[in-house]
């Protein structure tokens, strides 16, 4: 069994003493590494690697990031096959499923690839006689990414790009629960040029992250995890004088309308409710079904559900893995029974689920669970597990009004023929990336992806123009070059122009 190391500078770094955690193949439920888990020391060791990398990359060109940029994009394209291995072998999502985030994730590389244009200025001619303006970005210094295990490529594939190409050097902390991604990442990196120091992973969980928090040497701060920790992070890190974005959790909510193509909306909530067993923040976890599309759309998802094939990631037709740990598995199915004590109708009940060959591995099945009131815990709750709970109201407007009485604003979906209700639900839902007739409606690249309410504490989105603007600090420069006969007189009055 191997012991996964952090790395810092350019090199992997054995664990100076503070212990490992286990890291487990969810489909065997066998533990198949241990992970060192850092703290104070080794964060200062990431931050006094990175913060002396700062001092020549804040000067590199344009050019020479953006080739480097570049040469790592073509490295995720060619390894991608190896690192969606490793991604499922210790988070349990299909193979292709983790393709897939590496592919959303490459296309932030490939934004940050026209640096160029993301990263340029303004300037005002003339604005008083003799003087212009002009606007440039600077990196902030060395900043810090605390991400979660449910995409442990994608999620940290938000940040370090954009810190990276603005100038910054980046301490990756990702979750203990899979952390072999975040290492595969940092060699991608070496190969492409980029110098020693620039990216750096600590690994570990608590004494990593307040480590992080309080370190003086960091600028900033990104999270990606469930919401009290974010509420943490926030509160503490900005404590510390520091900038943070933090992403929360998620309750999303898909309305279909009786006007719908129901066999296609039950098809993509099925695979938005259960793809990757549902640990997605966008995963849709609540089906709003309006008004006569009840009972029909109940009946279609719940064939569906049916029709799922769970199994271990990399056996080929499987839909759905396992879920990450023994202990979701027993807080998924937990909740299942709770609801059915409260009095929603377990249409379909994964529970007890066994692959064969499989028997130790955190499997659960689809469950389906239909008369949900938003009273219920598995209303109330992110149960973050292949659970899809069906709420029904008789308009639109009262989904709207469940959906924004709802904590969390993370995404949301509308399945309907009408551009009017389209047009009315996207207006008015309180919810920040919202799909019409698209399930899991995460944003492209050069947009910002962040929700509202309890899904963002603070106020700053991931990449995109959002992204740039995070890890950047702006400087207004006003410029006069005055000829020698020029009579430019200084005045005691607070200047205007003239
Ligand atoms: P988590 O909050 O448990 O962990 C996230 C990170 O925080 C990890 O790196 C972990 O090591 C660290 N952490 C955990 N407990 C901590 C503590 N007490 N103090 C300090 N740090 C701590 O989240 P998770 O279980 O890894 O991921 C699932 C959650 O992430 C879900 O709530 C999901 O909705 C959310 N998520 C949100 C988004 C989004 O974009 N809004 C994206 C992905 C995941």
């Amino acid at each position: 069994m191997h012991t996964i190391p952090h790395w810092i500078n350019g090199s992997p770094l054995p664990g100076t003493g503070t212990g490992t955690a286990p890291v487990f193949n969810p489909a065997t439920g066998a533990e198949q590494a241990r992970v060192v888990l850092g703290g104070a020391a080794e964060v200062d060791a990431a931050v006094r690697a990175a913060s002396a990398a700062f001092e020549t990359w804040q000067d590199s060109s344009l050019s020479q990031r953006t080739q480097v940029m570049f040469a790592f994009r073509q490295l995720l394209v060619d390894h991608e096959e190896e690192l969606a291995r490793i991604i499922s072998a210790e988070h349990g999502k299909t193979v292709d499923d983790a393709r897939g985030e590496i592919t959303r994730g490459r296309e932030v590389v490939e934004y940050v690839c026209g640096l160029g244009d993301v990263l340029k200025g303004s300037f005002s001619d003339q604005v008083s006689r003799g003087v212009d303006v002009h606007d440039f970005r600077q990196p902030l210094g060395v900043v810090a990414g605390i991400t979660p295990f449910n995409f442990p490529a994608m999620v940290p594939l938000w940040m370090h790009p954009v810190a990276i190409a603005t100038g910054n050097t980046f301490i990756l902390k990702p979750s203990e629960r899979d952390p072999s991604a975040a290492n595969f990442v940092a060699r991608l990196y070496r190969q492409a040029g980029l110098p020693d120091g620039v990216f750096n992973v600590v690994h570990g969980g608590k004494d990593a992250v307040d480590a992080i928090l309080a370190h003086p040497g960091i600028e900033a701060v990104s999270f990606v995890g469930s919401t009290p920790i974010a509420k943490y992070v926030h509160e503490q890190a900005t404590s510390y004088g520091k900038r943070v974005q933090a992403l929360g959790g998620a309750k999303n909510h898909a309305v279909v309308l009786p006007d719908a193509d129901l066999e296609f909306a039950a098809d993509h909530l099925t695979a938005g409710a259960y793809g990757s067993a549902g640990e997605r923040c966008m995963a849709v976890s609540v089906a709003v079904a309006v008004g006569d599309a009840a009972d029909a759309l109940a009946a279609v998802l719940a064939r569906k559900a049916n029709e799922v094939r769970v199994g271990p990631g990399d056996a080929p037709g499987t839909d759905m893995g396992p879920l990450v740990t023994r202990a979701a598995r027993e807080r998924v199915e937990n909740a299942v029974g709770t609801a059915a004590a409260q009095g929603a109708t377990v249409v379909v009940d994964g529970r007890g689920l066994k692959v064969e060959g499989h028997e130790e591995g955190f499997f659960t099945g689809p469950s389906l669970l239909d008369h949900v009131t938003t009273e219920m815990d598995a209303y109330r709750e992110e149960l973050f597990g292949p659970v899809l709970a069906i709420v029904r109201v008789d308009t639109l407007d009262e989904a709207i009004d469940v959906i924004n009485a709802n904590p969390y604003g993370n995404g949301t979906a509308l399945f309907t023929a009408s551009g009017e209700a389209a047009r009315r639900f996207q207006r008015r839902v309180k919810v920040g990336m919202i799909g019409i007739n698209v399930p899991v409606p995460v944003p492209m690249s050069y947009y910002s992806f962040g929700g509202w309410k309890d899904s963002l504490v603070g106020d700053s989105p991931v990449h995109g123009p959002e992204g740039v603007r995070f890890y950047t600090r702006p400087k207004v420069v006003t410029t006069r070059w005055p000829r020698p006969a020029q009579q430019v007189t200084a005045g005691f009055t607070f200047p205007t122009s003239s």
